[in-house]
């Protein structure tokens, strides 16, 4: 759509010079968008040089905590709410429903306002207290139900799916299995890094929840790059997707528990199967090597990232090590430590998850809360 010109010539010449001299510091410059919807995306792609320096590669974070709300799921909320709109499946003034653990609800708090829809969000009551608050600041209508498995139909995503189900001019957007989900990554996320790369990307990798960010940005990097880029997906303890991904399909194993939050899967949803037997491989990384790269990224880079971001970065630096030295690997940056500050920060709270020890004893300093 038309986004208004509201500088005359004269204006427009002194803050190209000003942007000019931003952009030769440093400072990212950007162009006028229009509202919520028009800020999703075209994050920064973040040299990550410190972990680049140690492992002799190039390590890159895609900046999703950049979003207008706050993460990469930002994307998949104006994909989902852009497909039913696309189909015909919402009418406006409609009530968009769905199972989230936090991220994806708030994206769609933030698109249904920008919209004009109702936001209904079964979440499990397990999620951190600032989410659920951050959601109802939104207008959401949240309902906290049991942490309860996919099979049991009391977990999150049936009853959203059942609640919409029961409303006129309601859709359930089905973030899981919802393809359009990866069709938003794969139409932004991955040409952006590609660009960004110039198209000199040897590796990928993250963690999943649904699958969407994997699938569609895997789809179009290998695509792309004729298959060299390799994609691979990191895992958290209590996850089946790495035994799945390295068994060749026959393992479906759960071992362990984490701390992470928004990843890790029991089932192969619908989005991840779009591209599951395109990955190179799958590891897991251990909560006590998140935490410590968590503060490492806080020490080292000035960056305030939340605990799949850790585990992403310990990944893509575990990738770039069996890539060997000179290779380009990218991650993403999921979103911002704020949402969980309560716990991440907390020495408390580690203490209580025996996590206290993780932290690298010169970086304890951070651990403040
Ligand atoms: N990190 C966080 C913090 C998330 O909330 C999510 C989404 N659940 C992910 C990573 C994973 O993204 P995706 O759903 O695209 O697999």
């Amino acid at each position: 759509s038309h986004v208004p010109n509201l500088s005359s010539t004269r204006t427009t010449t002194m803050l190209s010079s000003l942007r000019l001299a931003a952009r030769s510091r440093g400072f990212a410059t950007h162009s006028t968008v229009q509202g919520f919807n028009g800020a999703v995306g075209n994050t920064p792609l973040i040299y990550l040089k410190g972990l680049s320096e140690k492992t002799g590669a190039h390590i890159y974070g895609k900046a999703e905590f950049q979003n207008p709300g706050g993460s990469v799921k930002d994307r998949a909320a104006l994909g989902l709410v852009q497909d039913a709109e696309e189909q015909g499946l919402i009418k406006p003034g409609g009530t968009i429903v769905e199972g989230t653990a936090g991220n994806t609800g708030i994206g769609l708090a933030h698109v249904c306002r920008a919209k004009g829809y109702k936001c209904v969000i079964y979440m499990p009551n397990t999620q951190s207290q600032e989410k659920i608050d951050l959601l109802r600041m939104l207008g959401a209508d949240v309902r906290p139900v049991p942490a309860v498995a996919f099979e049991n139909p009391l977990n999150y995503n049936h009853q959203a799916r059942e609640f919409a189900e029961s409303i006129e001019n309601a859709i359930w957007t089905n973030q899981f299995d919802n393809t359009a989900n990866a069709k938003a990554h794969y139409l932004t996320t991955g040409p952006e890094i590609w660009e960004q790369t110039q198209g000199r990307v040897d590796g990928f990798i993250c963690a999943t929840g649904t699958g969407g960010t994997l699938a569609g940005v895997g789809k179009y990097l290998k695509e792309k790059s004729d298959g060299r880029a390799q994609i691979w997906l990191a895992d958290p303890p209590g996850s089946v997707l790495t035994s799945y991904v390295t068994s060749g399909g026959k393992l479906i194993e759960r071992s362990g528990s984490s701390i992470t939050e928004g990843i890790g899967q029991g089932r192969i949803t619908d989005n991840l199967a779009t591209f599951i037997n395109d990955i190179s491989g799958a590891f897991t990384v251990p909560d006590e090597k998140s935490i410590a790269t968590l503060y490492e990224l806080l020490d080292t880079e000035g960056l305030y990232l939340g605990a799949s971001t850790a585990l992403n970065v310990v990944a893509a630096v575990e990738l770039a090590q069996k890539l060997g030295r000179g290779s380009r690997v990218v991650t993403i940056l999921c979103d911002g430590a704020y949402r969980y500050q309560s716990r991440l920060f907390s020495k408390k709270w580690l203490e209580s998850k025996g996590l206290e020890d993780a932290i690298p004893s010169h970086l304890k300093k951070y651990a403040v809360l």
